[in-house]
C-alpha cells in the first residue's frame, strides 16, 4: 500500500452519488456521499462497498465524511453511510450543517416517492431514512468557518492531516477542501463558481502548490454564454411573456438556484427593467432562504446584509396549484424541482403551462440527461411530448438560460495553472465534459498527471 491513495465512489464521469475516499498516510476520510439526481438502481448510493470488500480493505481506514456543501448529490447518500459507518467524523462548514437538516428531511420524502430498486438495495440499507437520523447528525457534525484549520488523527495513523475548507462560491456554504498530511497537500473542489452570481461573490480558493487536486468538471464540455446578456436575455423573455398576459415559470432547486433567480428578478425588477409581478415561491424555498438570510453578514455575498425575506414573495400552496392567481393574470413563478422531476410542483405546473401558448417556461439549471426538464428543453413547441405516463401537446414557449452556479472550464484551468498539481484527478461531469478538461490542462500543465477514474477503483499516488 502507497503512503496516498484514493477511489471514486460515485461521480466519476457523470454526476451521481459523489463521493471521494482519501488515504493519506494511515488516515482515510470521504469526500461527500450524494444520492445520484435520478438513478436509483446500484448507482443510487456511494459505492462504499468497493472499499469494504477491497482485497486491501484491512489497510484503508475510513475515519471521516467532510461534506462540500448540502446539495443532494453531495449528501442525499450520508444516512446510508452512517449506516455502514456508524464511527465516523462529521464535518462540514456551519451553513452546510444547517442547510443539511432541511435537505436530508427532503431527501427522506424523495425516497418514499422514488424508492431505490429492491433488486440492489434492501430495507436495511436504507433503515436510517427516517427523522431521527437528522438529530443523531446534528449531534455528530463539527462545523467550521471558511479559513479555520483543523485535524484529524486516525488512530494507528503517526500523522494526522489538517483540513481547511475554503469558499467555493457556488451556494451557500460551499466549500473547496484542504488537507494536508505530513508535507503532502490536496485539494476537493467540492462543486466551484470562480465568477460572481447575483447572490454570492466567486471562489476564494488558495492559489499555491499542491500535490493532488480533485476537480469537478461540470460545465466543461461547453462554454457558458456571459451571465450579463443572460440576465438581459431574461428580462426580455419575462418582458415578452407578460405583455401577452402570460406567466412565466422557472423551475429551480430550492437549495442555491431558487435564491440566486429570486435575487437576479428582484434586481431587474428594481432597475425597472422588467415590471413588478407578483412572485410566487415554493415552501422548502422559504426554509432555504430563512438560512442563507441568517448567514447575510458572516458568509461572503455580493451585498452584505442583503436578505431573501426582502424580496416580496408569495408562497405557493400545493393544495391549490391549479387554482394560483398565476393563472389569472402575468405573475413568476418560481418552483421546484430544478429538474422538473415527476409530482414535484414544477411538473404538475408544467401540465397547465403546456396548455398556454401565451405562457413560458425559463429553464435555468443544469439537467440530468433522463430527468423530465431535459425532455421539455428537447421539445418542439405545439407537439407532443412524454410527460411522466402521459403524452402532453405543448403549445407554451420554453427558452433555455444560463445561470450555472458551476465554473467555466477557462477559470478552472486559470486556477490550476497558479496550483501546478503533480496529480489531478477530474470528475462530476458527463464524459465529455471531463475529457475537455483534461485535454485543455494537459496543454498547459506539461508536468501533471491527469486521471480520468474509474467508478470504485482504487489508485495509488
Ligand atoms: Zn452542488
Ligand atoms: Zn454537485
Amino acid at each position: 500500500m502507497n503512503r496516498n491513495a484514493f477511489a471514486i465512489l460515485g461521480g466519476a464521469e457523470e454526476i451521481g452519488a459523489n463521493c471521494t475516499y482519501i488515504y493519506s498516510e494511515g488516515n482515510g476520510v470521504l469526500i461527500d456521499a450524494g444520492l445520484h439526481p435520478q438513478k436509483r438502481d446500484k448507482y443510487a448510493f456511494p459505492n462504499i462497498d468497493a472499499l469494504l470488500h477491497s482485497k486491501n480493505q484491512h489497510n484503508l481506514p475510513i475515519d471521516a465524511l467532510i461534506l462540500s456543501h448540502a446539495h443532494t448529490d453531495h449528501i442525499g447518500g450520508v444516512p446510508y453511510i452512517l449506516h455502514k459507518l456508524p464511527h465516523l467524523h462529521l464535518f462540514s462548514t456551519r451553513a452546510t450543517r444547517d442547510i443539511l437538516h432541511v435537505m436530508l428531511s427532503n431527501t427522506i420524502r424523495l425516497l418514499t416517492y422514488n424508492p431505490p430498486d429492491p433488486n440492489y438495495w434492501n430495507e436495511n440499507d436504507l433503515e436510517q431514512y427516517n427523522s431521527s437520523i437528522l438529530e443523531k447528525i446534528e449531534l455528530l457534525i463539527q462545523a467550521y468557518p471558511y479559513r479555520e484549520l483543523f485535524s484529524l488523527k486516525s488512530l494507528n495513523a503517526k500523522h494526522g492531516i489538517d483540513i481547511e475548507f475554503f469558499d467555493a462560491g457556488h451556494i451557500l456554504g460551499s466549500a473547496g477542501i484542504s488537507l494536508e498530511c505530513n508535507g503532502f497537500s490536496i485539494f476537493h473542489t467540492g462543486d466551484v463558481q470562480f465568477e460572481k452570481q447575483s447572490l454570492l461573490p466567486g471562489a476564494s480558493f488558495p492559489k499555491r502548490h499542491y500535490d493532488i487536486v480533485f476537480s469537478e468538471a461540470t460545465n466543461c464540455a461547453t462554454d457558458p454564454p456571459e451571465r450579463s446578456k443572460e440576465i438581459q436575455r431574461i428580462a426580455k423573455y419575462i418582458n415578452e411573456i407578460s405583455e401577452s398576459n402570460g406567466s412565466v415559470l422557472i423551475p429551480c432547486f430550492a437549495l442555491g438556484k431558487s435564491q440566486e433567480i429570486l435575487t437576479v428578478i428582484w434586481n431587474l425588477m428594481r432597475k425597472g427593467s422588467i415590471p413588478h409581478l407578483p412572485i410566487f415561491s415554493g415552501g422548502m424555498t422559504k426554509n432555504i432562504s430563512n438560512i442563507y438570510d441568517r448567514y447575510c453578514y458572516s458568509v461572503p455575498r455580493i451585498q452584505s446584509g442583503f436578505e431573501i425575506a426582502d424580496i416580496p414573495q408569495i408562497p405557493i400552496i400545493r393544495e391549490e396549484l391549479m387554482n394560483g392567481d398565476y393563472f389569472k393574470k402575468p405573475a413568476i413563478v418560481i418552483a421546484t424541482s430544478g429538474m422538473m422531476n415527476k409530482g414535484t410542483i414544477s411538473f404538475e405546473l408544467a401540465r397547465e403551462w403546456f396548455r398556454q401558448k401565451n405562457y413560458g417556461i425559463a429553464i435555468v439549471g443544469w439537467q440530468d440527461p433522463e430527468a423530465p426538464g431535459a425532455t421539455l428543453l428537447h421539445s418542439e413547441r405545439n407537439q407532443q411530448i412524454a410527460w411522466g405516463h402521459t403524452t402532453l401537446r405543448r403549445n407554451c414557449r420554453v427558452e433555455k438560460f444560463s445561470f450555472t452556479a458551476h465554473s467555466r472550464r477557462e477559470k478552472i484551468i486559470e486556477w490550476l495553472s497558479y496550483v501546478r498539481p503533480k496529480t489531478l484527478v477530474i470528475m462530476h461531469g458527463e464524459t465529455d465534459a471531463c475529457e475537455r478538461l483534461a485535454e485543455e490542462t494537459s496543454n498547459i500543465l506539461s508536468g501533471t498527471r491527469i486521471i480520468l477514474p474509474k467508478y470504485g477503483k482504487l489508485y495509488s499516488i
